[in-house]
C-alpha cells in the first residue's frame, strides 16, 4: 500500500465533487464531510504468558441522518484515526447509495492478528466490546466485520454485549456465523456485489463479459469470491495476488484451487495453476478487461493510474484509488465502478441480517441472493441515470450525487436539534 492519499482527505474531495452538481450549501457540505463523534479508547489486555499490552482502538460515527450508524471493525497494525473516520463516512454514503436505512461508521484496532493467540485476540476483542457497549445497539450503532474480522470476532462482541445487557440482541451486530444468528450468504456477498456491479458495467458499455480477462488484487474474503464469482458467468480469470506476491497464467486458472492452495499454504504464489509469478504492481496493470482491487486503500496511485491497461475497474476494497489516479483513470476513459456500490453487497446483506435477527425469521440463501441483486441493479441504474442527467465523467461522482442527496434530504427533512 502507498501512502500518497491521506483516506479522509480522499473522502472530503469526493464530498466536494459530488456537492458542487449538486450546488449544495457550503455549511450542509461542511456536515457532511465530518464525523459526528469519534470514540478513542486503549485497550489493556492481559497476553498469554501474563504480561500486558495496550491496543489503540477507534469506532467513528459519522453520520446517523438516515438510521442507525453501520460499519465494519478492521484489525490491521496500520488502522489509524483519519483512516477509520474514511472508512465510516464511506459507509454513510455506501448505504444512500443502495438505499438500505443505515448511517455510517467503522472502528478498527491497531493490532497484526497474526500475532496473537486465538485466547488473546479473544480478550483482545472482548475488551473492545466492554469499551463500546455504551454507544452500540440495534438501533444505534451495528458494527460488523472488515478486513482480517470476520464471524468469530462478530460472535464474540455480541455474546459480551448480551452478557453485559442481560438480553438477547442479534441485531446489534452483523456479520456473525449462521448458527448464532448470521444470515446466509453474508460471507460472499462483498464478492457478489463486485461482480454483479462488473456484469451491469459491462453491459451498459456493451462489453461482452464472456471470456473477458479479469485481474483480482487481493485474495482474502472479497478478491476469492469475486474470482470464483465472475469465473462462474464466464469471464477468465488470469491473474491474482496476495500480500506473497502475484500469480499469471495467460488462459485462466481455477479461483476456487488458487484458495485451497493459499489455505493449505498460507499463500498464492507457488500455485500449480500459474504459469508466470507477477508483483503486486504487475497484476493492477495488467492488459485485462476487469480489474478487482479487493485489498486496502490506495493500491492505485498516480503513477501506477497512468500504467494500468484495464477497461473497467470494480471495486471490491474501499478507496483503493488515490483521488489523483481516479481523475487519470476517468481521463483515460477507463470505467470505475466506485466502492461505495461495487462492495456494497457487504452492508446490503448485514441488512438483511439485521432485518432477520429483529423478526426472529431467517431467509434462504437463494432470497438472499435475489434481493442482493436487485438492490445492486438498482444502484447502478440510478448511478447511471445520474451520469448522463448530469452530464458527468467520473462514474464515483455520480454515486455520491445520488447518496448526497439522499443523506441531505434525510437531515433538511427531519431539521436539526436544539
Ligand atoms: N466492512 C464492510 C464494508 O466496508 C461491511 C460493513 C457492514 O456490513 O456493516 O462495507
Amino acid at each position: 500500500m502507498s501512502d500518497s492519499a491521506n483516506p479522509f482527505e480522499s473522502l472530503q474531495s469526493q464530498i466536494d465533487d459530488a456537492a458542487s452538481v449538486l450546488g449544495l450549501d457550503d455549511d450542509l457540505v461542511t456536515r457532511l464531510k465530518h464525523p459526528e463523534r469519534v470514540l478513542e479508547t486503549n485497550l489493556t489486555v492481559e497476553l498469554d504468558d501474563g504480561s500486558l499490552e495496550q491496543f489503540r482502538a477507534f469506532r467513528s460515527q459519522f453520520n446517523g441522518d438516515r438510521g442507525p450508524y453501520k460499519g465494519g471493525i478492521r484489525y490491521h497494525p496500520q488502522v489509524s484515526r483519519d483512516e477509520v473516520k474514511a472508512l465510516s463516512g464511506w459507509m454513510v454514503y455506501k448505504t444512500a447509495i443502495v438505499d438500505i436505512p443505515f448511517g455510517g461508521g467503522k472502528g478498527g484496532i491497531v493490532i497484526d492478528p497474526t500475532a496473537y493467540s486465538t485466547s488473546e485476540l479473544e480478550r483482545v476483542t472482548r475488551a473492545f466490546a466492554v469499551e463500546l457497549r455504551p454507544f452500540i445497539g440495534e438501533d444505534r450503532d451495528i458494527p460488523a466485520p472488515d478486513v482480517n474480522t470476520g464471524q468469530r470476532e462478530m460472535n464474540w462482541i455480541k455474546d459480551t454485549y448480551e452478557t453485559l445487557e442481560h438480553t438477547t440482541e442479534p441485531g446489534v451486530i452483523t456479520g456473525k456465523s449462521v448458527d448464532s444468528g448470521g444470515s446466509e450468504g453474508r460471507v460472499e456477498a462483498t464478492g457478489r456485489s463486485t461482480v454483479i456491479a462488473a456484469r451491469e458495467a459491462f453491459e451498459y458499455l456493451e462489453k461482452d463479459l464472456e471470456g473477458a480477462t479479469v485481474a483480482v488484487q487481493g485474495y482474502g474474503n472479497a478478491g476469492w469470491i469475486a474470482a470464483k464469482l465472475i469465473d462462474e458467468m464466464g469471464a477468465t480469470v488470469v491473474a491474482a495476488s496476495d500480500s506473497s506476491g502475484g500469480i499469471y497464467n495467460p488462459d485462466g486458472f481455477d479461483p476456487v484451487a488458487a484458495k485451497d492452495h493459499k489455505n493449505e499454504t498460507g499463500a498464492l504464489v507457488d500455485f500449480e495453476g500459474s504459469e508466470e509469478k507477477l508483483t503486486n504492481e504487475e497484476v493492477l496493470t495488467l492488459d485485462v478487461d476487469l480489474l478487482i482491487p479487493a485489498a486496502l486503500e490506495n493500491a492505485i496511485d498516480a503513477e501506477l493510474a497512468t500504467d494500468v491497461q484495464a477497461d473497467v475497474i470494480s471495486e471490491a476494497a474501499n478507496g483503493p484509488l488515490t483521488p489523483e489516479a481516479d481523475r487519470i483513470l476517468t481521463d483515460r476513459d477507463v470505467f470505475v465502478i466506485p466502492d461505495i456500490l461495487a462492495n456494497a453487497g457487504g452492508v446490503t446483506v448485514s441488512y438483511f441480517e439485521w432485518v432477520q435477527n429483529r423478526q426472529r425469521f431467517y431467509w434462504t440463501e437463494e432470497r438472499v441472493n435475489d434481493e442482493l441483486e436487485a438492490i445492486i441493479v438498482e444502484a447502478f441504474d440510478s448511478l447511471v441515470e445520474t451520469l448522463e442527467t448530469h452530464d458527468i465523467e467520473n462514474p464515483r461522482t455520480a454515486a455520491y450525487v445520488v447518496s448526497i442527496q439522499r443523506v441531505a434530504d434525510a437531515f433538511e427533512k427531519s431539521g436539526s436539534f436544539p
